[in-house]
Order: structure tokens, then C-alpha cells, then sequence
């Protein structure tokens, strides 16, 4: 997953550039480049033929300054430690920025989702339950859905550790089965909190966008009796590349929530798409679904995975995985906003040459940050045993993710004079605010 890039030294690197502007001292700084707590198991998981495989899982608690650390568990064939640690880092700045009361971790195992039968995703799930049982919990690190997990596989986790507790604990892990205690709104949350965060962006750079206020709030399932429309005049272009969870849910919101958005071009692992008179959600995702990749759908034409980032659209929003745009392609990069809702798809030379061509990038830790923030509040609604409607958890989603959006452009502005880009600002809330709990606990 990371190639020949270390996603975590990428983390390092932007933990140095934060550290110099915030002046900050060597301990401290030694801290926050380091996890607290690094964690790798081994599990015997039986598959359906009868044999015995292992299984290596990791758990990564990078920062607890804030409150239990928080954050998704992946499965994926190439995961490792080092991507895990970035992204635990990632989680520490996004729960900080978001400012919810949580430090971040991330999980990961070892293995090809799509090659296991549901009892044996059942059974890997509660293996990696047992294994780190004793490190997780409410109060202590709380796992969430990331790149293959899905609800069903936390309603599992949390079944295993309810198991071993003794009576139900809902709130150990977020992103469930909304019957059994997950929360309204979590399921599209990454892809709504970028969309607000979006209009926000927009707003700030004049970039036009027109929202359909009434739309903002309503769910999924009344949204999608909407129809596919083509946007009138004033068209904002924009291209997407990943089709999981948060790309797909991107093209059917910016789509239904935005009255001038247009999507031209989509990928995901098997390649891309392009249609520069728009490419319809229904019809896109209905092929993905079908034949298992957006490639199939005819009515396009078919271009690279790389080629849909450097396409000359107005907002580019990279929805895969890591170390997209790098110092080798970020000079190609055309959009006038990027905003990340993979994690960490960017590396720190990118940053600089999209900053020297005033290419605006939302940071992934503010851009994709809906999703703990659903998470946060579905904990809160477990712990309370009282449910809340899609309404009230979009409107305070978009209040937190609005309120982030504007203290970065801030930072933006309270180092003007040193010329840093967005995500160096983010950094400069979300650090401040995870090294201020540290100094007032006595760390140091
Ligand atoms: N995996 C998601 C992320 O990277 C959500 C984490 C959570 O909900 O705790 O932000």
C-alpha cells in the first residue's frame, strides 16, 4: 500500500514543519513523532476448509492526551506497520482538530478481504477481538470501519467483546449495524462531512458552487429518489478518483446536495472513466455493482487511474489510498481544490509544488474527519442508550466540520507572513491543542 513511499516518515515530516512554526521543545516533539503504544498479534483463525491460518493483526495507540484513542481497523493484502502508524498519527490530529474528546489509534490485518467467506471474516473478526482485548475499550481505544471492514464486521467486534465483558457494550466500537447501536448518518459520513467542508472551501476560494440547503440534511435513502439531473449554467467539473465507501458516496452527494456539480471522471483499482458531459451516480455506481468495477460502464471513455487526477476539472477529490500525488505528478495537477478524502494522498513534496501553483488542498484529517465525527457521536448516543434522527446528526456534523474548516483558514491567516499551506495549518490547531493537554497533564 505504500510503495516505495514510508507514509509514516511522510507524518514525521509534517510533524517537523508544524514543530518549527509552534517552536516547539525536543520532548515534546519526540512525543508526538512516536506512537505511545505499538501492538502486533498473531491469530489462528480456522477457514471453512478445516485448516488452521495465522493471521498478523497490528493496533497502533499513537496519543492519549486528548481521551482514548480512536480510529478504523483496515483490511487489506499489503497493510503494515509503518502505513498503520501514519495513520494512527492522522487520527490524533483529525479527533484534535475536530476537537472531540479522543486521542487516535488505527488497526490493520494482514489479509485479502474478498477471499474469505463470511464466517471466516466473522471468525478473523473475533479473533483480533480476543487478541487485543485487554487494550481496548470505552474509556481506552475505541475501533472504527476503514478500507474493507464494514459494519457487520464491527457489530462483530463489538458481539466478541461484549462476550468477554459480560453484558453489552455498544460503545466499545463505532460504526455498527444501526440495530444494533450504530448511529443514523455514519454510514455516508466521510463523504457528507467532506461535502460541507466542500461548500466551505468553495465559499472561501469563490469558486461558485451552488447548495441545494434543502437537500443538506436529508438521508441517504430519501436523497436517492432523486434523479440523475445535468447541471444548468456556471458547471463546477470535478473528478474522483477511488470508488469505495467515500468516492462513491462523494459522487452521490456532490450530485444531489450542489445544484452546478458535474462529475467527469471516476476511478477505482481496475482504472478510470471519463465523460466531459458528466457521468450519471445511478447509472455508474449500478455498473460498479454489477460487474465490479466502473470501468464496464460504456458510455466513456476509458483513461488511467492516474490520468483522473491531472484531468482540467475545478475540484479534485482523491478517494483511494496513499501516496497518489506525488513530486512526480503534483506539477500536472490542474484542479483549483483538492480535497482529500483518502488518507494521506499526498506526499509532503506534492504539498509544496500544489502550494507554489496555489492549488487549495483540504488535508485529509479535516476533509474525511465526518466520519469519527459520526463515530463520536454515535459513542455518545451508546452511552446515553438514547438514538438520535439523520437531522440532528447532519446539522451537528456540519457544525463541527464548518467550525474546523474556518479555525484553519485562521491558522492561515495567523501565519500569513511565514506562507504555509492548509495542511500546515491544520496541523497547527490539531497540534496545539493535543501538545496543550499534554503540558496541562504533566507530560511535559
Ligand atoms: N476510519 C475512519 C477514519 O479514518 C473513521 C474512524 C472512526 O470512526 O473512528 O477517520
Amino acid at each position: 500500500m505504500t510503495g516505495k513511499y514510508s507514509t509514516f516518515k511522510n507524518i514525521q515530516k509534517q510533524i517537523d514543519k508544524c514543530a518549527k512554526i509552534l517552536g516547539l521543545d525536543g520532548a515534546t516533539l519526540a512525543l508526538l513523532k512516536e506512537p505511545i503504544r505499538t501492538l502486533i498479534v498473531n491469530m489462528p483463525v480456522k477457514m471453512d476448509d478445516g485448516t488452521v491460518r495465522i493471521f498478523t493483526g497490528f493496533r497502533v495507540q499513537y496519543n492519549d492526551a486528548l481521551g482514548p484513542t480512536k480510529g478504523g481497523i483496515r483490511w487489506h493484502p499489503d497493510e503494515n506497520l509503518d502505513a498503520i502508524k501514519a495513520l494512527a498519527a492522522l487520527m490524533t490530529w483529525k479527533c484534535a482538530l475536530l476537537n472531540l474528546p479522543y486521542g487516535g489509534g488505527k488497526g490493520g490485518v494482514i489479509c485479502d478481504p474478498k477471499k474469505l467467506s463470511a464466517s471466516e471474516k466473522e471468525r478473523l473478526a473475533r479473533a483480533y477481538v480476543r487478541a487485543l482485548a485487554g487494550f481496548l475499550g470505552p474509556l481506552k481505544d475505541i475501533p472504527a470501519p476503514d478500507v474493507y471492514t464494514d459494519p457487520q464486521v464491527m457489530t462483530w467486534m463489538m458481539d466478541e467483546f461484549s462476550v468477554i465483558t459480560g453484558y453489552n457494550v455498544p460503545e466499545v466500537i463505532t460504526g455498527k449495524l444501526l440495530v444494533a447501536g450504530g448511529s443514523k448518518g455514519r454510514e455516508d459520513a466521510t463523504a457528507r462531512g467532506g461535502m460541507f467542508v466542500l461548500r466551505e472551501a468553495a465559499r472561501f476560494l469563490e469558486l461558485g458552487l451552488m447548495v441545494d440547503e434543502s437537500r443538506l440534511y436529508m438521508p441517504p435513502h430519501v436523497l436517492s429518489n432523486i434523479p440523475d439531473a445535468s447541471p444548468g449554467d456556471d458547471v463546477v467539473n470535478v473528478a474522483i478518483q477511488g470508488y469505495g465507501n467515500a468516492g462513491s458516496l462523494a459522487h452521490f452527494l456532490a450530485t444531489r446536495l450542489f445544484k452546478n456539480v458535474r462529475v467527469v471522471a471516476v476511478s477505482d483499482s481496475k482504472g478510470g472513466i471519463f465523460n466531459e458531459d458528466g457521468l450519471p451516480y445511478s447509472r455508474v455506481s449500478r455498473v460498479k455493482a454489477e460487474t465490479g468495477s466502473v470501468v464496464n460502464y460504456e458510455s466513456s471513455m476509458k483513461i488511467s487511474s492516474e490520468e483522473v487526477l491531472e484531468l482540467p476539472v475545478d475540484i479534485l477529490i482523491p478517494a483511494a489510498l496513499e501516496n497518489q500525488i506525488t513530486g512526480k505528478n503534483a506539477s500536472r495537477i490542474k484542479a483549483k481544490l483538492v480535497l482529500e478524502l483518502a488518507n494521506g494522498p499526498t506526499t509532503p513534496e506534492a504539498d509544496d509544488i500544489l502550494h507554489s501553483k496555489g492549488i487549495f488542498v483540504v488535508p485529509d484529517f479535516l476533509a474525511n474527519a465526518g466520519g469519527v465525527t459520526v463515530s463520536y457521536f454515535e459513542w455518545v448516543q451508546n452511552l446515553s442508550r438514547y438514538y438520535w434522527d439523520y437531522e440532528e446528526v447532519y446539522r451537528r456534523l456540519d457544525a463541527k466540520m464548518t467550525r474546523a474548516f474556518w479555525e484553519v483558514v485562521e491558522a492561515l491567516k495567523e501565519f500569513k507572513d511565514k506562507n504555509i499551506d492548509p495542511r500546515t495549518a491544520a496541523y497547527v490547531v490539531a497540534v496545539r491543542r493535543v501538545v496543550e493537554a499534554m503540558k496541562a497533564r504533566g507530560w511535559v
